[in-house]
């Protein structure tokens, strides 16, 4: 056999919310691997500039700006995928955001837009990946869900949210793993990104003081935790929930 013939074929990688923070270090990450990518964001711009910096990596990009919430958006993405590539290997669901309050004042339409980003979103697009992953009895999904699905005050929304998205890993981890799917979630805590940097100054650092590291984690410690779920190492892992927050899902500081 010659050497091109022996060689594997380039996996297809999906992955939403990628235009910046955590989405946009999964992507390099992938990137490196020599992965044909679909990077999803509703931030078409955003999106423009991370496709043209890796398309100069030597990495196929395929951007396709889309709100993840929106149920014709997503069908059609999923379309285009498999018109342009003709599979999909790995979907990682990362697009989220934060609309924090305490209960009393979550507006209806906060509440709505949070679970409908964070959970239906990664509800359509599992749904619409599916048949594609089944067809070929193999695929990988990492959900991107939140240290903060434990329980946050402040964030009764957003933790729902997650929550929910755990939830809905662990039924379709057992819904899918007859067809050789795996479905995991990888849990971040305090990272430093956009979304984080958003927050006011005194709230990120009584955050930062509250870690067991002291510290804020790198959007390069989560991309690097999907790419293990998302590789042949994590064959036989499904429906898990891995934690990478420093340590915080382990209980309170003692002060
Ligand atoms: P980020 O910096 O706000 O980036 C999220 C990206 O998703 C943005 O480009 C955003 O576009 C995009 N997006 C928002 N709504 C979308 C939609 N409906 N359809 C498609 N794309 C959409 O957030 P991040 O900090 O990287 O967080 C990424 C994921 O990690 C989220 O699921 C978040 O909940 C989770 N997470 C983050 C942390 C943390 O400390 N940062 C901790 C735990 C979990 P716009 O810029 O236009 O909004």
């Amino acid at each position: 056999m010659g050497a091109a013939s022996q060689q594997t074929p380039a996996r297809v990688v999906v992955v939403t919310g990628a235009g910046r923070g955590i989405g946009a270090a999964i992507a390099r990450r992938f990137a490196t691997q020599g992965t044909k990518l679909v990077l999803v964001d509703v931030n078409k711009d955003q999106l423009q500039q991370l496709a043209d910096s890796l398309g100069e990596t030597g990495c196929e990009v395929l951007p396709i700006p889309a709100d993840i919430s929106c149920k014709d958006q997503v069908q059609q993405l999923f379309a285009q995928v498999v018109e342009k590539f003709g599979s999909v290997d790995v979907l990682v669901n990362n697009a989220g955001i934060i609309r924090d309050n305490l209960i009393s004042n979550i507006s209806e339409q906060d509440w709505d837009q949070v679970l409908g980003v964070n959970l239906k979103g990664a509800f359509l697009c599992c749904q619409a990946v599916f048949p594609t992953l089944k067809n070929q009895r193999s695929g990988k999904i990492v959900n991107i869900v939140s240290r903060a699905w434990l329980g946050s005050i402040g964030q009764a929304n957003y933790t729902a949210s997650k929550g929910g998205l755990v939830s809905l890993t662990r039924s379709l981890a057992l819904e899918f793993a007859r067809f050789q799917i795996n479905v995991n979630a990888v849990a971040p805590g305090l990272i430093d990104t956009p979304m984080t940097q958003g927050m006011p100054p005194e709230a990120r650092e009584r955050l930062i003081r509250m870690q067991p590291t002291g510290k804020m984690g790198k959007v390069e410690d989560i991309a690097a935790a999907v790419a293990f779920l998302a590789s042949d190492d994590a064959e036989f892992i499904t429906g898990q929930i891995l934690h990478v927050d420093g340590g915080k899902s382990c209980g309170l500081l003692s002060l």
